[in-house]
């Protein structure tokens, strides 16, 4: 599943990629991703002929501003990608959106499990359309968050655990299983560990690893691996797989102690972590 690192590099692209290109037309071969717009021509016709002014990110969502007012939402869910294709290139049965632009080729989405799905809505039925964007957490890329607002967010969770904590919108944004371990471990701290028992100083660890691990997996542009498939706009992989130190390495040793990576199910759950190195 593309996570924050994986979402912002798209982001990133899309801005360099998009940013003051017009729409010539839209195809959509599967209706089913632009439902939520009630048809392809709706969908179509509020797209054809307008500029696209920018692109953000709303937790795991690109947004993208038209000259019209309107906003494009794209959701690639858990296995959807988007490509910027050359109108030769083949299109693959996946396909479920083509957006051809008046000069400079196409952005496409596809997913091979046909879930991710495009709308276009207005600023303000945004959050009446996805309700969760009302309750976000902290995007620590999007906007640095300082420490004092990270340790104040971390008081209204005192019983939480830190694994499903991390992995909770309302707290930090776009986190999945793989960065969320790749954070704890880094941080030295269990996935079951309380909130309410973690000193200032672990805290502060718990902050930097955060920080740090989200923006340098971004710099890579986001891990993929057979398990956590990701390519960017113009198909090519990302690099932090090579930075993993416990995901996907159980039975290996610990990088930072030599003990053996554990990899343990609860809840339908995996998670990767280091029973020694990590308290
Ligand atoms: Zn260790």
């Amino acid at each position: 599943m593309p996570e924050l690192p994986e979402i912002e590099t798209i982001r990133r692209g899309l801005e360099r990629e998009t940013v003051g290109r017009r729409v010539k037309s839209v195809d959509v071969p599967q209706a089913r991703a632009v439902h939520r717009n009630g048809s392809r021509k709706a969908f179509q016709a509020r797209l054809e002929g307008v500029k696209i002014k920018s692109v953000d990110r709303r937790a795991l969502l690109l947004v993208f501003t038209l000259d019209s007012g309107d906003l494009l939402v794209a959701d690639i869910g858990a296995t959807g990608r988007l490509q910027r294709t050359t109108p030769k290139d083949e299109v693959t049965k996946d396909t479920q959106v083509v957006v051809s632009f008046t000069q400079g080729g196409q952005l496409r989405m596809a997913d091979p499990e046909g879930t991710a799905e495009a709308f276009v809505t207005t600023p303000d039925a945004l959050l009446e359309e996805v309700p969760e964007l009302g309750e976000l957490g902290l995007d620590p890329v999007a906007s640095p968050v300082s420490w004092t607002a990270f340790a104040q967010s971390l008081v209204n969770h005192r019983t939480d655990k830190l694994k499903p904590l991390l992995l909770d919108q309302r707290f930090v944004v776009g986190l999945g299983g793989l960065y969320a371990d790749e954070i704890l471990h880094d941080a030295g701290l269990r996935p079951d560990r309380e909130v309410s028992t973690i000193s200032t100083m672990e805290i502060r660890r718990l902050y930097r690893s955060l920080v740090e691990i989200l923006h340098e997996a971004t710099k890579h542009h986001g891990t993929s691996t057979d398990e956590h498939p990701f390519t960017d706009l113009q198909g090519k992989e990302g690099s932090y797989q090579d930075e993993l130190q416990v995901w996907g390495r159980d039975g290996q040793p610990c990088r930072r102690c030599r003990q053996t990576i554990t990899r343990q199910r609860s809840g339908g759950r995996v998670t990767y972590w280091c029973p020694s190195c990590q308290v």
